[in-house]
């Protein structure tokens, strides 16, 4: 191996030239630009060290680019690899852009996760792990796998800012509808509320602002309860149905107002939950359409994936996949992890 000091300054000017108009980013631009694993590396370099190389095991600054022997890089079996590989300064271990990120130790090319990545955030009803991987020329399991990586990118996490203003909550059930269901199949008294055999989700939404959902292991005062605190400020002006799960809670709050559907009532003023309504409506379009088995374990990533698009809505395409990728940063889940 031969070490290149110099390709550090030159690396950094390369780097600033490549996050030039990534917003504009779409699926012909990625396939005309980024097909290539050594322009797919160094596009996920410019993002991931925008402000110099940091090395991922010791967090100091500074590192040698290594080139490769007559340009072929090669594996410690012997397979050729496009891997661009970086020298620390400071504790000289090596290390690529993909240490410590969701695509660490992946068998899948680098251009193939750029094009998962924009296909899981543009596509507005979601994309099943079938035809990511047709797209790809990859199996459906690798794709799922991929999709579930990229999913956790999308999480919530515990510091977003409290929902304020109006806002709306509201439950729905998803998974198979009993009257379809064969006879013998059929369970008493599951239509509606009942969880019996479908999984409730709660969604929170701020008007005109983010979407929080989750799914519910019962719809109890004390559930919803406990999602309110989390990401309602007091001062906040509920909107709900007459579900009685909600009339506790409701006072803890700015105000509460209640819809009553089942007397025909669905706005009143500016009270009403249509926005959750939507939501739900096309949650429930595009996981019958095209997530078919969406097994209840994994409905929060599904959520996580839905909630994620909704709170990205207003930017470009290329601006939520930048972001996206900005995010795989320490970011890291084993199948294990995944099949749990
Ligand atoms: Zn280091």
């Amino acid at each position: 191996m031969k070490y290149k000091s110099s390709m550090k300054h030159k690396s950094n000017k390369e780097n600033k030239k490549s996050t030039m108009d990534k917003t504009e980013l779409n699926f012909s631009v990625i396939a005309k630009q980024y097909s290539g694993e050594d322009e797919a590396y160094k596009f996920l370099e410019s993002i991931r060290w925008e402000n110099g190389i940091t090395c991922p095991h010791c967090k100091s600054k500074g590192a040698d680019f290594i080139e490769a022997n007559d340009g072929i890089r090669k594996t410690r079996t012997g397979k050729i690899t496009n891997r661009r590989i970086w020298r620390c300064h400071t504790c000289k271990k090596q290390f690529s852009v993909l240490v410590g990120t969701i695509f660490e130790g992946t068998k899948i090319p680098l251009s193939k996760w750029l094009f998962a990545i924009h296909e899981l955030v543009a596509c507005k009803n979601g994309i099943s792990s079938c035809e990511l991987g047709r797209k790809l020329g990859i199996t459906q399991k690798s794709a799922w796998f991929m999709a579930q990586r990229i999913r956790s990118v999308m999480e919530h996490n515990s510091f977003e800012k409290k929902f304020s203003g109006e806002v709306e909550v509201d439950e729905t059930y998803i998974g198979g509808k009993e009257k379809n269901k064969h006879a013998s199949k059929k369970t008493a008294n599951t239509q509606g509320r009942s969880v019996k055999t479908k999984t409730p989700v709660l969604s929170v939404i701020e008007r005109n602002g983010k979407i929080y959902s989750q799914t519910l292991e019962t719809v109890s005062s004390r559930n919803i309860k406990a999602i309110l605190n989390d990401r309602v400020s007091k001062e906040a002006i509920l909107n709900t149905d007459t579900f009685s799960a909600y009339n506790t809670v409701g006072r803890e709050y700015g105000k509460h107002n209640v819809i009553d559907h089942g007397r025909g009532e669905y706005v009143r003023g500016n009270a009403h939950t249509n926005n959750a309504e939507g939501y739900f409506s096309q949650l429930k379009r595009s996981l019958s359409g095209t997530f078919h088995h969406v097994t209840n374990k994994h409905l929060d990533r599904y959520l996580a994936e839905f909630d994620y698009r909704y709170n990205t809505r207003k930017e470009t395409d290329g601006k939520r996949m930048i972001d996206t990728i900005r995010k795989s940063v320490g970011k890291k889940l084993s199948y294990k992890d995944l099949i749990q």
